[in-house]
């Protein structure tokens, strides 16, 4: 087990800080409020934040708050423009350092990067949409986003790390963590295309626009509604199965044998073989469609049950991060327990909207 360095957290501080402005830059109504943490100082963390968010936005819907504080996991906290922002969109951008350990990306650097990347999909999504977010782009958006970006930074080959992810349990690698949710892989090769011609700008010097991006992404989802639908089913048919076999060789055979569209890349993926020879109990088969899987008969009565655990799994090959936190601040400061030099762009106060701005709700 590598330890992580100090200096690890400040480089993925530094990042942070730098898609933060980029951001800020493109969409002027746009404030983000980053904070950085490990999860044994996530209550201090949420601390240090509840006193900011209180005192900069007093008129701060309560329940747009709590959001902010019911989980510790990595997250962006959208708030509606003129909910006590004046008039301004306002992000909690929250990265949690121990969610960036599932040792699928080289470093532990490069998936909290990765991290920020898919949240800032989330912020500058939202923006670009005018904050309505349905269920397609929600989680598939981010995370092409997150190719693009990384492809024009020069770390394509970090595609590879997010489709392992969105395929099996991270530290579990032989559990499948196909969600309902998280369709990346089913267009994994067309973001992988859409990644090259970002990749081939970032090679060329030439600069690139969030806004741009999150729309080529949101445009890619789009296109492919149908395909994302059929990943989804092959979630619903694992759940329809859960009470008969959660093996996944055993998953991956019954898909195969109807031919499910995203068996072939669950299987490579994953590098689980297919079990050919398992029978299922009920006909028709749940990998038929999404229609099949509920009427699986077979299917456990009990929604409450996801067919996959959620993404944070415990960590392996990587050591912890030092225990800190970071809430960075408007003024080129900062709060918290690291000692980091962060570098954020002074913005002054918020100030009111223009008395010609449309108000909307
Ligand atoms: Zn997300």
């Amino acid at each position: 087990m590598k330890p992580q360095e100090h200096t690890d957290v400040q480089e993925a501080a530094d990042f942070c800080a730098w898609l933060v402005r980029k951001a800020e830059g493109e969409f002027d109504r746009l404030r983000i409020i980053p904070a950085i943490y490990t999860e044994d100082q996530w209550a201090d963390c949420r601390d240090a934040l509840a006193q900011r968010l209180t005192a900069e936005f007093p008129h701060a819907r309560a329940d747009s708050i709590n959001e902010v504080f019911d989980s510790s996991g990595s997250q962006a906290c959208v708030w509606h423009p003129f909910e006590g922002t004046g008039g301004f969109r306002t992000v909690v951008m929250k990265i949690n350092l121990d969610d960036c350990r599932t040792g699928f990306w080289p470093d532990a650097v490069r998936e909290a990067q990765a991290v920020t990347i898919h949240e800032g999909g989330h912020v500058v999504g939202a923006e670009g949409r005018g904050g309505v977010n349905s269920s397609l782009f929600e989680e598939n958006t981010p995370d092409v986003f997150e190719v693009l970006l990384k492809s024009w930074l020069g770390q394509r080959e970090d595609a590879e790390a997010l489709l392992q992810m969105r395929v099996v349990k991270p530290g579990e690698a032989s559990a499948l963590a196909v969600s309902r949710r998280y369709g990346f892989p089913a267009v994994y090769e067309e973001a992988v295309a859409l990644g090259e011609r970002y990749y081939q700008r970032g090679q060329a010097g030439q600069g690139v626009s969030l806004a741009e991006m999150v729309e080529a992404a949101d445009e890619l989802v789009e296109d492919r509604g149908q395909t994302l639908n059929q990943w989804f089913g092959f979630a619903d048919a694992m759940y329809a199965l859960s009470g008969e076999t959660r093996d996944p060789a055993d998953i991956l055979g019954a898909a195969v044998k109807v031919g499910h569209p995203h068996a072939k890349i669950i299987s490579e993926a994953s590098g689980i073989a297919p079990n050919l020879g398992f029978m299922l109990a009920h006909s028709p088969n749940p990998f038929l469609s999404r229609n099949a899987a509920f009427d699986y008969p077979g299917r456990p009565e009990s929604s409450g049950v996801k067919p996959s655990g959620d993404q944070k799994g415990g960590p392996y090959g990587l050591g912890p991060w030092p225990s800190g936190f970071a809430v960075l601040d408007r003024d080129a400061g900062w709060q918290g327990s690291y000692d980091l030099d962060l570098n954020v762009r002074d913005y002054g106060p918020v100030a009111a909207p223009p008395p010609e701005e449309p108000h909307f709700s």
